[in-house]
């Protein structure tokens, strides 16, 4: 095989969280777990923080496993919540890290509003439950409030409390303002990154919204697309294939793991990109 076919061929999951953000795992655990399974080329993006990357490069070492710098970030575009992964950063660089702490400030209070906005509704203390499956306080999620609001025995599970409870209009939901797309975009590549829309079939914005977000993300130097992620179906990834296609975009291949009970695909076990389209972990390697 040429050298492009056997990179291609890597078993590559760019895109899991660790305790530093919602996931479960330690982030030495997320890589050992990700070699276990098979993966070579693994990104630790944790929501707006990266300090979990020092001690899951170390792991990376001892393992066959290579480790990618990464960042999933939160940003706000046309009302929703938009993702966007970056990779191969310098997660030392100041103004990425400055980027990242001004997003994560912005979290402590708006766990307090959706505390409030429970309460009105008879869920009391859910702040306070939530912090304690927080590992980093500074990094209280919903996901954090879902796990809090199973335990209590609520809910069966979390998506069931993200339906009723978590997700714009239902009582627990606030709006917040994340960073901007430009904001996040250009903290990636002042990184030395490459930026990526993570989970593109998870928004819901019309298509004329999802062509203006890639028009935009294009236009601050986005470069790559989650055409296969653990959060689509097999129609969506020939969707994303062809919008990676049409708009030369790299292609990434992520399961978004963030543990055993609460991910529909474990860690390097995604389907395989199209075949055409270009790996951006190609880009990542070299
Ligand atoms: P936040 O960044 O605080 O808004 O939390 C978003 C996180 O909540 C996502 O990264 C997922 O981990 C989790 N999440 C979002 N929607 C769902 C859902 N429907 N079911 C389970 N987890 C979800
Ligand atoms: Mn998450
Ligand atoms: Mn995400
Ligand atoms: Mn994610």
């Amino acid at each position: 095989m040429s050298d492009a076919g056997l990179v291609r061929a890597m078993n590559a999951d760019l895109h899991c969280h660790s305790t530093v953000s919602d996931g479960w795992l330690l982030p030495g655990d997320v890589v050992r777990r990700a070699a276990r399974n098979g993966v070579e080329v693994l990104a630790l993006t944790d929501h707006d923080e990266v300090s979990g990357l020092d001690e899951a490069q170390a792991a990376a070492e001892a393992e066959s496993l290579h480790l990618v710098n990464g960042v999933e970030i939160s940003v706000s575009f046309l009302g929703e919540t938009v993702h966007i992964v970056g990779l191969g950063i310098d997660h030392h660089d100041p103004a990425l890290l400055a980027g990242l702490a001004q997003v994560r400030g912005g979290r402590d209070e708006r766990a307090r509003r959706m505390s409030e906005a429970l309460a009105e509704v008879g869920i009391r203390g859910a702040l306070e439950g939530a912090r304690r499956f927080a590992r980093n306080p500074e990094l209280v999620s919903r996901a954090h409030f879902a796990r809090h609001l199973v335990s209590t025995g609520l809910m069966p599970d979390v998506n069931t409390v993200f339906r009723h409870y978590l997700t714009k209009g239902k009582p627990g939901f606030v709006e917040h303002v994340w960073a901007s797309l430009d904001e996040a975009v250009g903290w990636i590549r002042g990184a030395g990154g490459i930026a990526v829309v993570a989970h593109p079939a998870r928004y819901r914005f019309s298509n004329a919204e999802l062509e203006q977000l890639f028009d935009r993300f294009v236009a601050c130097g986005g470069e790559g697309v989650e055409v296969v992620s653990g959060a689509h179906s097999d129609d969506d990834v020939a969707r994303f294939a062809t919008l990676a296609r049409r708009r030369g975009l790299l292609a990434s291949r992520a399961s978004d793991f963030h543990g055993e009970h609460e991910s529909p695909v474990d860690l390097g076990r995604c389907a395989s990109l199209p075949p055409d389209l270009a790996p951006v972990w190609a880009s990542l390697l070299r």
